[in-house]
């Protein structure tokens, strides 16, 4: 029997989220956002639970290679735009949009030999700098793009930094409004978060990512029940190992949990080489057979352990969960697990490790 852990990523879910985030912004046109191989799901297997958005983003040209093979002829962006001169032969071989955030970007396009013009996203840095032209110099890149045969149509974009917080994204869509007001051209601004939260926003083109893959963007203010979102994965082991510990006892590496009274635990075959996150430690949620328990002691690279304390009946075999959907249906949200390891769902689920069977169903 190979190791029982595995990942399952649930197709109706992604469905599912998709439909909600489609139902929140009914108006726009919605990239999928699957970059980072689908936020670690694989692009192959999510690819049919989002074939009914309008396009795909993502930022290696090798997934959107991938994209075409996998049969899709809508419209992809790359999200960074290219690196270099010869991306745009691929732009133009396999239709690509792609975005344009620095003068070497319009430079490249200006050398580009092609017939057929390409549709490109202008991006603003409107207050998160990273990438983008400030709005004092915007205008002057939309001219320039504006002016090549190579081009076609300039959508304009954005990204905001705050979309999950108190700060908002006030201040930079005033910034957007004013550097962009009479320019023509489809707005795309929006991420899960500004779409959730941010719903009136007009937004021609939203991006979504987190939210699809069943995530709260804005956890813990929201949940992904609250908005209606469901796990698009599940990791899922299975306890290999039970330990009765007497009062005093210890377990794992540094000794870092001792048992206060006596209690049994059980060894769960997942650690840190399989993407479980090491800086979750005593009291991370988990499920054992759908019931909510917590992790004891520390993360190690192939096991962790659980306390079984509310489990009497559980041992050898029994189903852990840790994150997702169990086999009966209770949900421990990613978000969770997350941030009891100090960090967001979009690093676990991009950080499921290459060794872990992944099912899809
Ligand atoms: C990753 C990304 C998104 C999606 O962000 P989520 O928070 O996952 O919704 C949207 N736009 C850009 C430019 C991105 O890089």
């Amino acid at each position: 029997m190979p190791r029982p852990i595995q990942a399952t990523i649930h197709t109706e879910a992604l469905r599912h989220n998709l439909a909600q985030v489609r139902q929140t912004a009914p108006d726009a046109r919605i990239w999928a956002v699957v970059k980072a191989n689908a936020y670690g799901h694989g692009i192959e297997r999510v690819f049919e639970a989002f074939s009914g958005a309008d396009g795909f983003a993502l930022l290696d040209l090798d997934e959107a290679q991938r994209m075409r093979h996998l049969g899709w002829r809508g419209p992809i962006l790359l999200l960074e735009g290219v690196f270099e001169q010869r991306d745009l032969e691929l732009c133009s071989r396999l239709n690509l949009w792609h975005t344009v955030h620095c003068e070497a970007q319009i430079d490249m396009l200006a050398m580009h030999k092609t017939n057929v013009p390409q549709r490109v996203f202008l991006k603003m840095n409107s207050g998160m700098n990273r990438l983008g032209f400030t709005p004092e110099r915007y205008r002057a890149a939309w001219t320039r793009l504006n002016a090549l045969p190579q081009v076609d149509e300039i959508s304009l974009m954005t990204h905001f930094s705050d979309a999950d917080g108190t700060k908002g994204i006030a201040e930079q869509m005033a910034r957007f409004n004013e550097a962009t007001q009479d320019l023509p051209g489809e707005r795309a601004l929006s991420n899960s978060a500004a779409t959730l939260r941010h719903a009136g926003l007009a937004s021609d083109w939203v991006r979504p990512g987190i939210a699809l893959y069943g995530s709260a963007p804005d956890f813990p203010e929201h949940s992904a029940d609250h908005w209606g979102l469901q796990p698009g994965m599940t990791l899922e082991s299975k306890i290999i190992a039970t330990q009765a510990l007497t009062a005093g006892a210890s377990v794992g590496y540094g000794s870092s949990f001792t048992a206060e009274a006596p209690m049994r635990i059980g060894v769960v075959a997942c650690g840190y080489a399989d993407g479980y996150p090491r800086h979750c430690s005593t009291g991370t949620p988990v499920l054992v057979a759908g019931v909510r328990t917590r992790m004891v002691g520390r993360v190690s690279m192939d096991m962790i352990t659980v306390d079984l304390t509310p489990l009497p009946s559980a041992g050898m075999g029994s189903e852990v969960t840790l994150w997702g959907r169990s086999a009966i249906g209770a949900t421990l949200s990613i978000d969770q697990v997350a941030q009891a390891g100090g960090t967001v769902g979009y690093e676990l689920m991009c950080a499921l490790a290459a060794r872990v069977p992944v099912v899809t169903r």
